[in-house]
């Protein structure tokens, strides 16, 4: 009888049990376990869909795809703050590329003209921007103002004479959603390289950063680089100093990489450096599944 195919999430499972068991010392009694990237701690395969969870990285709501397994409690409480910014950050981005036309965009926004304050549905495409207001959202006194602020501008007969204020509906928490990215980039980094690359010291205030995103664990670790021609890319630096630049769309995250002569905290070292920083480096692609490169045996990187 043939054996039934694994499920996706077992075979994730096994890929991590595998490098664990050679990077950890474990008791040699069989038992198999999935380290969890983010907390470490392990887990058995009984867990799987239940405690240990199919992680997308990027976030799931920005397209991302299941890359590994992460525990529910991790998944869960990112999911509920840094992930969700990262969801808000994308929107509002698309909103503004729908308004300047270079995207199409649908959504929810406000609009101010005159003493109107009314809610309208915003859709852009290639024949420009249609604000619908949503009445079932909408006073008749502000629809009267509206009105009446249409009718002046129509009366004045100038072009130039119709202000208004369009403010999406969602909000943006810009450094929860930085927060995000290094989560990504994390995930990203440890796929690529494995359990001896994410246990390393170095990596302990990064996997801190992300589980407390309220407090500034780290800083530096964040380049807006818009139109960047590297996504899809772990750029290997070797200058200012040895560490990985993970390229995310139109912005980029550093981590520190200590084997191969980079230092403990590259945080430090681009902090004293002030201004505009240089990377030069190697480019290598993203993991599209588990590869954990230092964990193979005879890897290099100690
Ligand atoms: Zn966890």
């Amino acid at each position: 009888m043939e054996a039934p195919t694994p499920s996706r999430a077992e075979r994730l499972f096994h890929l991590g049990a595998d490098a664990t068991s050679r990077t950890f010392q474990l008791p040699d009694d069989g038992s198999r376990w999935y380290v969890c990237p983010l907390c470490l701690l392990g887990f058995s395969e009984d867990d799987i869909g239940t405690d240990l969870t199919e992680e997308h990285v990027p976030p799931k709501s920005v397209g991302g795809a299941v890359l590994l397994l992460t525990c529910r409690s991790c998944n869960n409480s990112a999911g509920h703050t840094i992930d969700a910014a990262i969801a808000d950050r994308d929107h509002i981005e698309s909103f503004a590329q729908g308004i300047s036309g270079t995207a199409e965009y649908t959504g929810r926004a406000r609009l101010k003209l005159g003493d109107a304050e009314v809610t309208v549905d915003v859709e852009t495409g290639p024949n420009g921007v249609r604000l619908n207001v949503v009445r079932g959202r909408t006073g008749p006194t502000d629809l009267e103002a509206l009105r009446a602020a249409f009718d002046a501008a129509v009366e004045a007969g100038t072009s130039d004479g119709l202000a208004f204020t369009l403010t999406p509906r969602r909000r943006v928490h810009t450094r929860q959603a930085s927060i995000g990215d290094l989560k990504s980039a994390y995930l990203l980094a440890f796929t690529k390289f494995g359990y001896k690359y994410g246990t390393s010291a170095a990596l302990s205030v990064v996997r801190e950063q992300i589980d407390s995103p309220e407090s500034k664990v780290v800083d530096h670790f964040f380049f807006p680089m818009p139109d960047h021609d590297r996504e899809g890319m772990i750029l290997v630096t070797s200058e200012p100093c040895v560490a990985l630049l993970v390229m995310l769309p139109d912005r980029a995250v550093l981590l520190p990489f200590p084997f191969d002569g980079g230092p403990e905290d590259p945080y430090g070292q681009i902090a004293s450096l002030g201004g505009p920083i240089n990377f030069k480096g190697h480019p290598v692609p993203w993991p599209t599944e588990p590869e954990y490169v230092l964990d193979r045996p005879g890897a290099s990187g100690s």
